[in-house]
């Protein structure tokens, strides 16, 4: 255990986008310095950062220079490359552990591993070549999803397979990189669960929470999802036993799709190494959000409250939407998160809302 990093110490966080932002909020709010490292010129988070770097991810002089002005790294994103943890953590203590990123950043390794923990997973099989993907698809069952194993999110990098004759435009559209070819899952709901690991293995857990997806991206989430509370008590389980598994620190989500007639028969569906859009709500209906939970495990603080005091539905404001600010910002008992972002492109995620409600 490391000694509690005291207020006016320095958070660094590698990326600088919308989680990095409220990352620094809740940050400030606890008195602690927060230095940005980003490739972009202009990031959200650099507006609400007391340091800012603009340099490469590959750029290890730069990766050692701000580890070195630092007092704990952290990160926001969980495509960062494993060498830039490593690079930076010579000279500063890294969390969430680079192993965390190695096995979410690769579907293959994240099926592989979860496998081993006795998660349930839906039937995959690996794809290298469109022969692969050919021999593999009859055992898969049709429809079938054929997902890129790296650099996949926001449903982006995957494919759905109707049928066989489909196989080779299939592995055109994805450019034939490393695939994971994966059965669909008929699920009643999707939900994700935010957990929280201190660095002394305290788990604290926040409630699970419904997801609505749209267009592959994450439209809604609400709380409490309808699930009974056995299927809370295996939701929760399953996050705490791959947090300990990794011996994690910081905060983690796990998406789970909750199987189609069969109550609390969970599947994982992908693992994030960081702050998660589902759990955004917890900004306004828990008295520590996961923002400030996930800055209180890396430095070392005892980890805040994780109920809930309200029931809650937060919605994503995605790309021309945001023009709709002033609807939002005069709805009736919901608060509104803006990222600052200047160019509401469609599918860009440019803040959010949250409705409360009387807790159930
Ligand atoms: P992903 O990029 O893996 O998070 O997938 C994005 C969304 O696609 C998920 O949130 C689900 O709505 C859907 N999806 C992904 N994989 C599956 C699956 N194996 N079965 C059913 N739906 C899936």
């Amino acid at each position: 255990m490391r000694e509690a990093l005291p207020p006016g110490s320095t958070i660094g966080i590698l990326g600088g986008g919308q989680l990095g932002r409220m990352l620094a909020v809740a940050a400030s709010r606890l008195g602690l310095k927060i230095h940005i490292y980003s490739d972009e010129p202009d990031p959200p988070a650099f507006a609400v950062a007391a340091a800012r770097t603009v340099a490469g991810y590959n750029d290890a002089d730069a990766l050692l220079k701000f580890a070195g002005a630092v007092d704990v790294v952290t990160c926001e994103f969980e495509n960062v490359p494993t060498a830039a943890l490593e690079a930076a953590g010579r000279n500063a203590p890294v969390f969430p552990p680079p192993r965390a990123f190695a096995v979410a950043q690769d579907r293959l390794a994240e099926k592989d591993f979860l496998q081993e923990l006795g998660i349930a997973v839906a039937p995959f099989a690996p794809i290298g070549s469109v022969r692969e993907l050919q021999a593999a698809l009859p055992g898969i069952g049709f429809p079938a999803l054929l997902k890129t194993r790296r650099f996949g999110y926001d449903g982006k990098g995957q494919v759905m397979i109707r049928s066989q004759s489909e196989a080779e435009a299939a592995l055109d559209s994805i450019g034939h990189v490393p695939a994971v070819l994966e059965g669909v899952v008929l699920f009643e709901r999707e939900i994700s669960v935010v957990a929280v690991r201190a660095q002394d293995g305290t788990l604290h857990f926040y409630d699970p929470s419904e997801n609505v997806h749209q267009d592959g991206i994450l439209a809604r989430s609400r709380v409490p999802a309808p699930i009974s509370a056995t299927c809370v008590f295996e939701a929760r389980k399953i996050a705490g036993k791959i947090a300990n598994a990794l011996s994690y620190v910081g905060v983690i989500c796990v998406e789970m799709f909750q199987r189609m007639g069969d109550g609390s028969a969970l599947v994982v569906n992908e693992i994030a190494p960081r702050v998660h859009n589902s759990g955004h709500w917890t900004l306004d209906a828990c008295l520590v959000s996961q923002f400030e939970n996930h800055i209180r495990a890396i430095a070392g603080w005892p980890l805040g409250e994780t109920s809930r005091h309200s029931d809650a539905v937060m919605a994503n404001i995605i790309g021309a939407d945001a023009d709709r600010w002033r609807d939002f910002a005069s709805a009736e008992g919901t608060s509104l998160h803006l990222y600052g972002k200047e160019e509401a492109r469609p599918g860009r995620k440019m803040g959010h809302f949250i409705r409360l409600y009387p807790k159930t």
